[in-house]
C-alpha cells in the first residue's frame, strides 16, 4: 500500500545542542533532506518542558520542509530551537556553541532567525559556522532580516486572497492583526497603504501604541483579537491560536497571516472549512523570509527574490480553487501537495 504521508513525514534526526561543559541548551530537528540541506531558522523561547521544546522543534522543522517544497526551493526543512534561560546569560556564548552544533552536523542544517532570535545572534553563530545565513545585508546582496520579505508575500497573498474568498480589493475592509512585531508591524504598513481598516493587538503595549498613532490603527486586548469584528484575520504571533476554542468565536471570513503551525490540528482546518471561513495555510504565504535566507544562502540575486516572492500569491489561488472544487481543506491541499513533492525528491 503506497502511505505517501507516511513515507515522506518522518523525523530524519533531532540533536541536541549543548554548551562546551555539557550542559543541554535545546535541539535542532532536521525533517527532511530530501531536496536538499534542511533550512530554517533558530527560536529561542522559555519552555516549561523539556519536552515541550523538542515538540516544537519537530513541529516546526515539519513546516519548514512544506515550506520550502512548496515555494520550490532547493532545500529540505529543520529547525532549532534554543531554551531561553530565566536569569542572565551569556548570549554571545550560547550562539556560538549553538554554532558548534550547526557546524557538526557539516552542512545538513543551514539555520537563520526566528522568533527571539537576531541578526547580532547569526553573527555569534557565524564565527563558529558558514552554515548560516540571515547576516548583515551587503549593498546589491541578497540577505538581511527576512521580515520584510516574509511581510510582502502576506501582504500579496492576503490582497490575492481577498478578490478570490471575499470578491473584493482590501480598500474599506477591516484587518485583525494579532502581534505587530517585525512581520506584523510591517504588514499594518502595507495594509494602511491600501486603504485597509486595522484593529491591533499585541502583548507589547508600547507596540501597539505606536502603530496606533503612526497608522489610527484601533486597539483591541489580546484576548479580544482573534473574535474582533474584522473580515479578515491575520494571524501574526505565535502558533496554535486556531483551535477548537477560538474557532467558533472566529468573525473574519478569511484568515491570512505569518504566524507558523496557526492550526492548532490538522482537524482545525476542516472546522474553519466547515464554518465557510478561507484559510489561507501558513507555511504557503510565509515563505518570503526563507525565500531571503535561501537567496543569501545560496548566493541568488535580489531579482529571484523578487521573481519567486511574487509567485506565492498565484500559488496560494490555486490551493484554495482546488480546496473549493474538491471540497477539501485547504491545509489539507497544501499538505498532499508538499509531500508529494518530498517524496519525489526523495526517489530522485
Ligand atoms: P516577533 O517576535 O518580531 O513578533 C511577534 C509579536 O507577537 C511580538 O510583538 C509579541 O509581543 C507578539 N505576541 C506574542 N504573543 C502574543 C499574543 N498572545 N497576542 C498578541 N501578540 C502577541 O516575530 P516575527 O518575526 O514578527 O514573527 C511573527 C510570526 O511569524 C511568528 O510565528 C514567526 O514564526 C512567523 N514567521 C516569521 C518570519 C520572519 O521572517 N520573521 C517568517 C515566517 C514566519
Amino acid at each position: 500500500v503506497h502511505r505517501p504521508h507516511e513515507v515522506t513525514d518522518f523525523q530524519e534526526d533531532i540533536h541536541v545542542v549543548s554548551t562546551a561543559d555539557g550542559e543541554p541548551i535545546g535541539v535542532i530537528a532536521i525533517h527532511s533532506t530530501a531536496l536538499g540541506p534542511a533550512a530554517g531558522g533558530c527560536r529561542f523561547w522559555h519552555y516549561e518542558r523539556r519536552a515541550d521544546l523538542t515538540a516544537d522543534a519537530i513541529r516546526l522543522a515539519r513546516g519548514m520542509s512544506y515550506k520550502n517544497a512548496l515555494a520550490d526551493l532547493p532545500l529540505g526543512g529543520g529547525k532549532a530551537v534554543l531554551q531561553r534561560p530565566a536569569g542572565s546569560f551569556d548570549r554571545a556564548a550560547m550562539f556560538r556553541a549553538f554554532g558548534n552544533a550547526v557546524e557538526s552536523l557539516g552542512g545538513a542544517y543551514i539555520t537563520a532567525e526566528d522568533v527571539g532570535t537576531s541578526v547580532e545572534d547569526m553573527a555569534a553563530v557565524r564565527e563558529r559556522t558558514r552554515f548560516v545565513a540571515g547576516l548583515r545585508a551587503q549593498p546589491g546582496k541578497s540577505g538581511g532580516d527576512p521580515s520584510p520579505w516574509t511581510a510582502r508575500g502576506v501582504f500579496e497573498s492576503m490582497r490575492a486572497a481577498s478578490r478570490f474568498a471575499l470578491g473584493s480589493d482590501l480598500d474599506g475592509l477591516t484587518v485583525a492583526v494579532q502581534g505587530t512585531g517585525s512581520v506584523g508591524a510591517a504588514l499594518c504598513r502595507m495594509l494602511r497603504a491600501a486603504g485597509a481598516r486595522l484593529v491591533i493587538a499585541d502583548v507589547d503595549r508600547r507596540r501597539v501604541d505606536a502603530l496606533v498613532a503612526e497608522l489610527g490603527a484601533r486597539a483591541v486586548g489580546i484576548d479580544d483579537i482573534l473574535s474582533a469584528d474584522a473580515d479578515i484575520l491575520a494571524p501574526c504571533a505565535l502558533g496554535g491560536v486556531l483551535n477548537g476554542r477560538t474557532i467558533p468565536t472566529l468573525k473574519a471570513r478569511l484568515i491570512c497571516g505569518a504566524a507558523n503551525n496557526q492550526l492548532e490540528t490538522e482537524a482545525d482546518g476542516e472546522a474553519l472549512a466547515a464554518r465557510g471561513i478561507v484559510y489561507a495555510p501558513d507555511y504557503v504565504v510565509n515563505a518570503g523570509g526563507i525565500i531571503n535566507v535561501s537567496a543569501e544562502y545560496l548566493g541568488e540575486a535580489p531579482e529571484a527574490v523578487e521573481r519567486r516572492i511574487a509567485e506565492i500569491a498565484p500559488r496560494l489561488i490555486a490551493i484554495l480553487d482546488s480546496a473549493a472544487t474538491e471540497q477539501v481543506p485547504a491545509n489539507t491541499v497544501a499538505d498532499t501537495r508538499a509531500r508529494r513533492i518530498i517524496a519525489r525528491g526523495r526517489r530522485a
